[in-house]
């Protein structure tokens, strides 16, 4: 055993460059880092579970990469710059092949966000990896999901439903979407946190959230935590030209409004910040796109409008699961 964990330890001590900050980093009972003065630390955690968060087709490369990329989309979310993370990894056995592909998805992004690995733990079982990522914010300015206010507008990062849609492309259910089948598996295994975008919101956004479970759930994070609602334009909804050429309209509101996995930011901006917005994100590839506005509500209700028109569909309503089950989005 020792020797595997040597081996194992090998792989993620290569090519490590390490911040400045880490005063220990790994290879003592464990890490030493220095926080800047005036700054709040942001913790985040994350697990992936082989046959549960991916599967056996998944590479090794795409589980170390997105293992990461969803803690820092965490950090992103609450306006945070990423800095350390620290590794725990269970694995069945010592595969090297697969520990040097893993390790290089780690390191690539680790080393594209000037991130550095601290430290970890190794155990023989099941598949599992879990990080742990912390960042740092200055004092005070932590983005939440708790102050989204009426008459908000409300905006998200980034197309949605891609990397639910390259699920359903691999389960069969689309095969007609083949020449955008690379495109959409890549969005699914390599997402890109909006770690930039994250921390250009802090005193912009009122609330943020990263889309990890779906634009709806998500979403309503904000609403229960700040106690109100909001009303979606379902035709301003950013989808991917793959989205649009692959599914019916309904079929990519409902897929863009209900799955999960994309990683974007869902955030909501006052109407004298906009003006802010716009100049802090112009530099952008991907520029936020407003969809909605957050309406005064005792409960966390969405309504949606179609062409500026009412559409009668409110998350309450038996209609709201007709209306995916036509867009074969549940079963
Ligand atoms: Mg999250």
């Amino acid at each position: 055993m020792r020797n595997e964990f040597s081996l194992i330890e090998y792989y993620f001590q290569q090519h490590q460059r390490t911040r400045d900050d880490v005063l220990i980093g790994i290879g003592d009972d464990g890490a030493v880092t220095r926080v800047q003065p005036q700054h709040d630390l942001v913790t985040v955690t994350d697990t992936m579970v082989a046959g549960v968060h991916f599967d056996d087709t998944t590479p090794a490369r795409a589980i170390g990469h997105k293992a990461v990329a969803v803690n820092l989309s965490d950090l992103a979310a609450m306006g945070a710059e990423p800095c350390w993370i620290s590794l725990a990894l269970t694995l069945p056995e010592a595969d090297e092949q697969w520990l040097q592909e893993f390790s290089a998805g780690l390191h690539e992004i680790c080393q594209y966000y000037g991130c550095s690995l601290i430290g970890g733990d190794t155990t023989r079982g099941p598949l599992t990896v879990t990080i742990t990522a912390q960042g740092q914010v200055p004092e005070g300015q932590a983005l939440t999901r708790k102050g989204a206010m009426p008459g908000d507008w409300l905006y998200v990062s980034g197309p949605l439903g891609d990397a639910g849609l390259a699920l359903d492309i691999t389960q069969q259910r689309y095969p007609e979407a083949g020449p955008h089948l690379q495109k959409l598996i890549e969005r699914l295994h390599y997402p890109s946190p909006r770690v930039a975008l994250g921390q250009s919101l802090r005193g912009v956004a009122n609330a943020c959230i990263d889309v990890s479970d779906g634009l709806l759930a998500d979403l309503g994070h904000i609403l229960t935590s700040s106690q109100v609602g909001a009303e979606i334009e379902l035709d301003k909804l950013p989808l991917s030209l793959a989205m649009t050429e692959t599914l019916s309209q309904q079929q990519a509101y409902a897929k863009a409004l209900t799955a999960g996995d994309d990683y974007e930011l869902c955030f909501t901006v006052a109407e004298h910040h906009r003006g802010k917005l716009e100049t802090l994100t112009a530099h952008l590839k991907n520029k936020p796109v407003c969809i909605g506005r957050i309406k005064k509500s005792q409960q966390a209700t969405v309504s949606f409008k179609l062409e500026g028109e009412d559409y009668p569909l409110t998350l309450e309503q038996p209609g709201f699961n007709h209306f995916l089950d036509d867009a074969g989005a549940t079963s």
